[in-house]
């Protein structure tokens, strides 16, 4: 088949479309049961809902005394209010006296409130004497007391299905008294190469060859979304030698396929033709910069079809590409709510003479000065400048319909941060 003839048969589509498209093609794995320590990154299968209140008992946001807060509605530096000290109580244990009028008890952080106290009066405002304190300052009900179940209550939803799991989760869910949680599997993505120049790392850098870095940088991308990264080599530019490594990568169970390279219009551009011959394409070329000529498809086998994504080649493409489309995929193969990545709103601080009707993503440094935000450009954009990822704290969106970017020109800025 001619390039040109696959080219014709497919319309170019905005982002928004195309990432449609790849996730109305995916649904969530089948849950598992882990223990949180290995939790981290992991997507909620279900909801989590407290079985009890947090903290379970009114307790002293304090160091001081526990009093009933009428008992000191007189007191002044002046006129302290003397009351006798009857016990004491530390965190991690019950308090055994109760606190009647005249009466206080000596609390620590933590502990309950014993039965009868209403207030916690903080050292730094008593002084002792003796058996008893002089209470310098009128304290109200509730002074310094955290009630029961003021972080948390019982019954309540605390982490919805579809939650990324972060140390805050993992605290909150040890609180709960769960050492273990329900997640989606984490999707197995397989990772495959192509090209006739590339060589692996280890290898002799002949004349006419590069070395392989998609396969790296894409098996890291997959690693920080919660993916399982299965390396399926570097395929010659042959459809044969691209349809054997992809079909051992079904074989291997992965969940979802990302090939970069051989997707664009030069005379080797093998990836569509082995989709369309094997499987199916499902669109191809995204109104985007970098990343235009990226395939969607499926490959199967035995009723099981698996989403193949294939990136363009040049390494900032195969990345960029990657964070548009796989990064929203592969979350939502573990059922996560949110696929919005982290964005903020920066000032551009360059200028870009003219663009194309196509998004750009443009890799950018964040500055704060005088408390703004700027983005300035890492240097040249082209899609084969790698290390203008390496230098880039972020991807700069510019609109389909500007034509060209003034400096000051406000602009949505992807975080590429963890
Ligand atoms: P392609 O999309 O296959 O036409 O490749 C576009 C450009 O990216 C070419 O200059 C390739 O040499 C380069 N390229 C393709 N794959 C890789 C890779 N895995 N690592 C580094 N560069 C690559
Ligand atoms: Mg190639």
């Amino acid at each position: 088949m001619e390039a040109g003839e696959v080219t014709g048969m497919y319309p170019m589509l905005s982002v928004e479309e195309a990432l449609g498209r790849v996730l109305s093609a995916i649904s969530p794995l089948p849950e598992e049961r882990i223990p949180i320590l290995e939790a981290l990154g992991r997507v909620t299968s279900r909801d989590v809902k407290a079985a009890y209140d947090i903290p379970p008992h009114a307790n002293s946001a304090m160091d001081g005394y526990a009093v009933r807060a009428a008992d000191t509605c007189d007191a002044t530096p002046e006129r302290p209010v003397r009351l006798r000290v009857i016990g004491e109580v530390a965190a991690g244990y019950v308090p055994e006296v109760q606190v009647v009028p005249g009466t206080a008890v000596r609390i620590m952080t933590g502990a309950p409130i014993p039965a009868g106290a209403d207030a916690v009066v903080r050292f730094e405002w008593t002084r002792k004497e003796g058996e008893h304190i002089l209470v310098e300052r009128a304290v109200p009900p509730g002074q310094d007391v955290r009630p029961a179940g003021e972080d948390v209550r019982a019954g309540e939803l605390v982490i919805p299905a579809g939650t990324r799991l972060r140390p805050q989760e993992l605290g909150m869910l040890a609180s709960l008294g769960h050492g273990e949680v329900w997640v989606h599997r984490r999707p197995r993505v397989g990772i495959l190469a192509t090209g006739d120049e590339l060589v692996g790392i280890g290898e002799p850098l002949a004349p006419g060859k590069i070395r392989n870095a998609n396969s790296y940088s894409n098996y890291a991308q997959v690693l920080r979304y919660g993916g399982e990264p299965v390396l399926l080599g570097v395929a010659r530019d042959r459809e044969d030698d691209i349809a054997e490594r992809l079909r051992a990568g079904l074989a291997d169970g992965v969940d979802l396929l990302l090939v970069s390279g051989g997707v664009s219009v030069g005379d080797f551009d093998v990836v569509k033709r082995v989709l369309a011959a094997e499987g199916k394409i499902e669109f191809w070329r995204v109104r985007m910069k970098p990343g235009k000529p990226l395939a969607f498809g499926f490959l199967g086998m035995e009723g099981q079809q698996v989403p193949v994504i294939g990136m363009p080649g040049n390494p900032v493409s195969a990345m960029v590409s990657f964070e548009i489309f796989a990064r929203p995929a592969i979350l939502a193969l573990q059922g996560a709510r949110d696929l919005e990545p982290l964005s903020v709103i920066a000032t551009f601080a360059d200028a870009v003479p003219r663009k194309d009707g196509r998004r750009h993503y443009l890799r950018v440094q964040l500055e704060e000065r005088d408390g703004e935000l700027f983005a300035h450009l890492t240097g040249d954009q082209g899609s084969g400048i790698l290390s203008s990822m390496v230098k880039a704290d972020g991807l700069a969106i510019i609109p389909e319909d500007w034509d060209h970017v003034e400096p000051g020109a406000q602009v949505r800025v992807i975080l590429l941060r963890p």
